[in-house]
């Protein structure tokens, strides 16, 4: 079973990756928490890419095409083989970061930057999409970090990845969760262990 947490930056997502992977070892099962960009020893060095002021300027197709092979060599090492050894997989982000962010935050073609990440990914898709949902003025607070190059975008920047992701989760209601993010963290994970509790037999 595949988890994917989506959302902006500061939304919560690996707090919520902790919280819902303790709940559910708890219950017996082997849980794989990882993320992207940089789960693997290459994706590391592209995440570093990625994310560096210096990378300013980076062409927007070169982008995805970063992001598409940190998250094919992630699929390929990590997520697949957990899943066939049967481990539930909670990724922090997934394909629809790339189509919000280098999609609908940048001006590539949301349908286009998808059909790299299925060819990536051989098509795997999650079992369930959580979009956690908040304002980039709200996730902004929580910032802890110095911003990274995007967290430095400006505001419409973050505007168009939050409504690219709310496009996304009302299109494929099947597989997605909207959860308000600008609720406490323990009513966040209440939200989607609930939804949890209705998915997958635990
Ligand atoms: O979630 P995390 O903080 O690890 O993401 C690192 C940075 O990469 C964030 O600033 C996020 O906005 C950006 N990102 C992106 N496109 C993606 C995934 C992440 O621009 N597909």
């Amino acid at each position: 079973f595949f988890i994917a947490l989506e959302g902006g930056d500061g939304a919560g997502k690996s707090t919520q990756a902790e919280a819902l992977a303790e709940w559910i070892r708890a219950k017996g099962h082997e849980v794989v928490v990882t993320r992207e960009p940089g789960a693997t020893p290459v994706g590391k060095r592209l995440r570093s890419i990625l994310l560096d002021v210096s990378s300013a300027g980076l062409s927007h197709r070169a982008e995805a095409l970063l992001y598409a092979a940190d998250r094919a060599e992630h699929v390929d090492t990590v997520v697949r083989p957990a899943l066939e050894r049967g481990a539930i997989v909670i990724s922090d982000r997934y394909i629809d970061s790339s189509v919000a962010y280098q999609g609908a935050g940048r001006d590539l073609s949301p349908t286009e930057v998808a059909r790299i990440n299925r060819w990536a990914t051989g098509g795997l898709v999650p079992n369930l999409t959580c979009l956690l949902d908040v304002s980039p003025e709200a996730a902004r607070e929580r910032f802890t970090e110095a911003p990274d190059r995007l967290e430095s975008e400006p505001a419409e920047f973050h505007a168009r990845v939050r409504s690219g992701f709310l496009t996304l989760a009302a299109a494929d209601p099947g597989r997605y969760l909207v959860v308000d993010a600008s609720q406490e963290p323990e009513a966040v994970t209440t939200v989607i262990r609930h939804r949890l509790d209705q998915v997958l037999p635990l």
